[in-house]
């Protein structure tokens, strides 16, 4: 099979699916329910809504559609690590720790083994069920971006929502099941919000400090050992809020909210630390 089709195939898991459906029915009910009942779609206010609110879903769409798709980086055939030019032996030694012992093949630094995917994947933060795809250092501007859009798109759902809650005249309508539909969606858009929310807030954590999400577990660990051991503790990875933010979405801010804008990314299998500023 060739990659693009290979690729392709991650479209058919039942939670990439769902998240499919789930936004085409947040978009459908938005646009033809809610701002359609309380302004008319035709309305002034109703298209600027619409429109809006179609952007965002759109970049959402086109952004997962990215991070489904993209290779989440793969490490070189020829990755050496940089040992040749000692002869000291630890060092030595601490490469050959840096050897996954699944593929056999050295592991340049934030690389890990991913069990799903089976194989390494640089600069891992988490295997995502959601997207059926690895969240690497290829696709994981796209991931983050994502998160923004999809989080500012379920807001305005449920602004809009709310919006037509308390123009509509209840004492006049009849029926229980037209009521139903509008807790069950008000729940469905508040759930969606709060975790929506927090993931994005989560990516942002991460991004100011130049951390995966296995890189934060880790330094948590690494705090508790040093603390134990009258030491401390910094993330090496982390050059200033500034540069991390330049080093993830990239140098020009007019495109770090653009998924495919990645020109900035290297090999994935070097990064500057904090011992290079010092
Ligand atoms: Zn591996
Ligand atoms: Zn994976």
């Amino acid at each position: 099979m060739n990659p693009m089709m290979v690729k392709a195939t991650r479209f058919l898991s039942l939670p990439v699916l769902s998240v499919f459906l789930l936004m085409f029915f947040v978009y459908y009910t938005t646009i033809f329910i809610f701002i359609d009942h309380w302004v008319g779609l035709q309305s002034s206010p109703g298209t600027f809504n619409a429109s809006i609110f179609t952007v965002f879903a759109s970049i959402s769409i086109f952004s997962f559609f990215v991070c489904v798709l993209s290779d989440p980086g793969h490490v070189p055939l020829s990755y050496l690590p940089d040992v040749e030019a000692t002869t000291n032996e630890s060092a030595k030694d601490n490469a050959e720790r840096k050897k996954c012992d699944k593929c056999f093949a050295y592991k340049p630094p934030r690389t890990h083994h991913c069990r799903v995917c089976r194989r390494c994947v640089l600069k891992m933060d988490h295997h995502c069920l959601w997207i059926n795809n690895c969240v690497g250092y290829w696709n994981y501007k796209a991931f983050f971006v994502f998160a923004l859009y999809a989080t500012t798109a379920s807001i305005h759902s449920m602004v809009l929502f709310i919006c037509c809650v308390f123009q509509k005249d209840w004492d006049s309508i009849n029926g229980s099941s037209f009521k139903i539909f509008y807790v069950m969606y008000g729940t469905m858009v508040m759930v969606l919000t709060i975790t929506l929310l927090t993931l994005s807030g989560w990516h942002v954590y991460l991004t100011l400090h130049n951390m995966t999400t296995i890189e934060y577990y880790e330094g948590k660990r690494a705090k508790w050992l040093a603390a134990k051991s009258g030491q401390s503790y910094r993330h090496p990875f982390n050059v200033g809020a500034y540069k991390n933010i330049t080093l993830i979405l990239g140098p020009n801010m007019l495109k770090w909210l653009c998924p495919t804008s990645i020109s900035h990314l290297k090999d994935g299998v070097s990064f500057p630390t904090i011992r290079d500023n010092s």
